[in-house]
C-alpha cells in the first residue's frame, strides 16, 4: 500500500459554516485522482463533518468506483456507546451510510482512559473480533491519544484482536509528554501492531502556524517542497508506520501531497537534523497546541467555539494582530471564551491534554473588547 491515506474529517465545503455542506464534486474530482495516482486507502469516522463525511464517501468514492480497488476505514463512536446493543446499532448504521457490507479497517474511535473503560464493559473489543470472524470487519484496531501506559495496556490485554494503531504523530508531538508520539510508536513497534498515522501536520499547526524562521529553513533547504511535505515525511519515514493520514480539504493540497508520496523517498539524516531544527523553532513559538478536531465542542454545555478562539489566540501571540471579522464569524450561534462554566467536560475529551479553561480565561483577557462589543 502507498503511504498515504485520504483524511475525511476536513473535506472541502460549499458554505464555509456548514459543516454538512460537503462539496461532493470537487471531492469526487479529488477521489478519482487519488486512485489513479495509485493510492487506496481512506479513512472516515461516525462524528466528522457533523456525521455527512460518511455519505460523502459513498457518493464521491463507494458508488463511483469497484468495491475492491480502494479500502475504506471507518470508527465505531464510543463516546455515543452505552450499552452492548449499540455496537451493532451503530456498525450496521454506518456499512448503510457508507454502502458497504465490510470495512476493511474498522476501530474503536479515540480510545482514552474513560472510553477503555466502557469499551471494556460493554464488550467493545469482543465486538470487533465477532464481526472479524463474520469478514464484515478485515482489520481491527482503534485511534488512540492518551499515555503510553493505557496503551500498553489494551495492547497486552487485547493484542489477539486489535491488528492495527492509529496514533497521532507529527514532528512537534514526537517527544511530547503528554502526546508521546514517540513513546507511543515505539510501543506499536514492541507489540508487532502497524500503525496508522492521523494529524501529522498537527490540524494544519505545522503549516499555518509555522513561524516565518521555520518556512525560511525549509525553503533554504528544498525551494519546491511544502512545509506540510517535510511533516508527512516526516511521519511516513518511520519503518512501522502503514499509512499516513492527510485530511485534504482542497484539489491543490492533495496534489501537493501527491508530489512528494507518490514515489516516496524517507527523510535522509540531514533532513530529520532540519526537521528538528524546525521543531526548535516552532516549540519556542506556539502557544495552544489546538489541532481543531471539534471533541470538547460536542461536550461543551455552553457551546463555545474553543478551536476557533484558540486559533485567534495563536494568531494573536505569534503575529500580535486581532481579526474582529474571524472573532465575529466565530461567534455566531456559539457561546463566548467569558461563558465558560468551568465544568471541565471539555478537558476530559480533549486529545490534545490542553488546559482549555485556563486558555479560554487568557482568550478573554486579550480579546475583552471583542468579547464585549458583540455580546452587547
Ligand atoms: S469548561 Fe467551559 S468550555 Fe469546557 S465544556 Fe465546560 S463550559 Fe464548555
Ligand atoms: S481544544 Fe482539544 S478537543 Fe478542542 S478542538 Fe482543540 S485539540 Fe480538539
Amino acid at each position: 500500500m502507498k503511504k498515504l491515506g485520504f483524511g475525511t474529517m476536513r473535506l472541502p465545503l460549499l458554505d464555509s459554516n456548514d459543516k454538512k455542506s460537503i462539496d461532493f464534486d470537487q471531492v469526487s474530482r479529488m477521489t478519482d485522482i487519488f486512485l489513479e495516482k495509485g493510492f487506496t486507502y481512506f479513512d472516515t469516522a461516525y462524528p466528522y463533518h457533523d456525521q455527512a463525511s460518511e455519505i460523502a464517501v459513498r457518493e464521491c468514492l463507494v458508488k463511483r468506483h469497484p468495491r475492491d480497488s480502494f479500502l475504506l476505514a471507518d470508527k465505531m463512536p464510543i463516546i455515543r456507546v452505552r450499552k452492548p446493543e449499540d455496537y451493532p446499532m451503530y456498525f450496521e448504521e454506518q456499512l448503510q451510510k457508507c454502502g458497504v457490507d465490510y470495512f476493511d479497517y474498522y476501530l474503536l474511535h479515540n480510545i482514552g482512559v474513560d472510553r477503555y473503560d466502557r469499551t471494556k464493559a460493554t464488550g467493545g473489543f469482543e465486538f470487533l473480533a465477532e464481526q472479524k470472524k463474520k469478514g464484515t470487519i478485515r482489520k481491527a484496531g482503534f485511534s488512540f491519544h492518551d499515555r503510553p501506559e493505557l496503551l500498553e495496556d489494551v495492547l497486552k490485554n487485547y493484542g489477539d484482536i486489535i491488528d492495527f494503531v492509529q496514533l497521532q504523530i507529527n514532528y512537534l508531538d514526537w517527544d511530547s509528554p503528554v502526546v508521546a508520539s514517540g513513546r507511543n510508536y515505539e510501543l506499536c513497534v514492541q507489540y508487532g501492531k502497524p500503525v496508522v498515522v492521523m494529524e501529522p501536520i498537527k490540524g494544519g499547526t505545522l503549516v499555518k502556524r509555522l513561524p516565518q524562521e521555520a518556512a525560511d529553513l525549509f525553503r533554504s533547504e528544498a525551494p519546491d517542497f511544502s512545509p506540510a511535505s517535510w511533516a508527512i515525511r516526516f511521519a511516513a519515514s518511520l519503518p512501522n508506520v502503514m499509512v499516513v493520514l492527510s485530511g485534504m480539504s482542497e484539489m491543490d493540497q492533495m496534489l501537493d501531497n501527491i508530489s512528494y508520496m507518490e514515489d516516496f523517498k524517507p527523510l535522509t539524516d540531514h533532513e530529520k537534523e532540519v526537521v528538528a531544527e524546525a521543531k526548535g523553532i516552532m516549540e519556542r513559538a506556539i502557544e495552544i497546541p489546538c489541532t481543531a478536531c471539534g471533541y470538547c465542542m460536542e461536550q461543551c454545555p455552553m457551546n463555545i467555539n474553543i478551536p476557533a478562539y484558540f486559533d485567534l489566540y495563536n494568531q494573536f501571540c505569534t503575529g500580535g494582530t486581532k481579526s474582529g471579522q474571524y472573532y465575529e464569524r466565530s461567534r455566531i450561534g456559539h457561546g463566548a471564551a467569558k461563558d465558560c462554566l468551568h465544568c471541565g467536560l471539555c478537558e476530559e475529551i480533549c486529545p490534545q491534554h490542553i488546559e482549555i479553561r485556563s486558555f479560554l480565561e487568557k482568550f478573554t483577557n486579550a480579546f475583552a473588547d471583542f468579547e464585549e462589543r458583540y455580546s452587547s
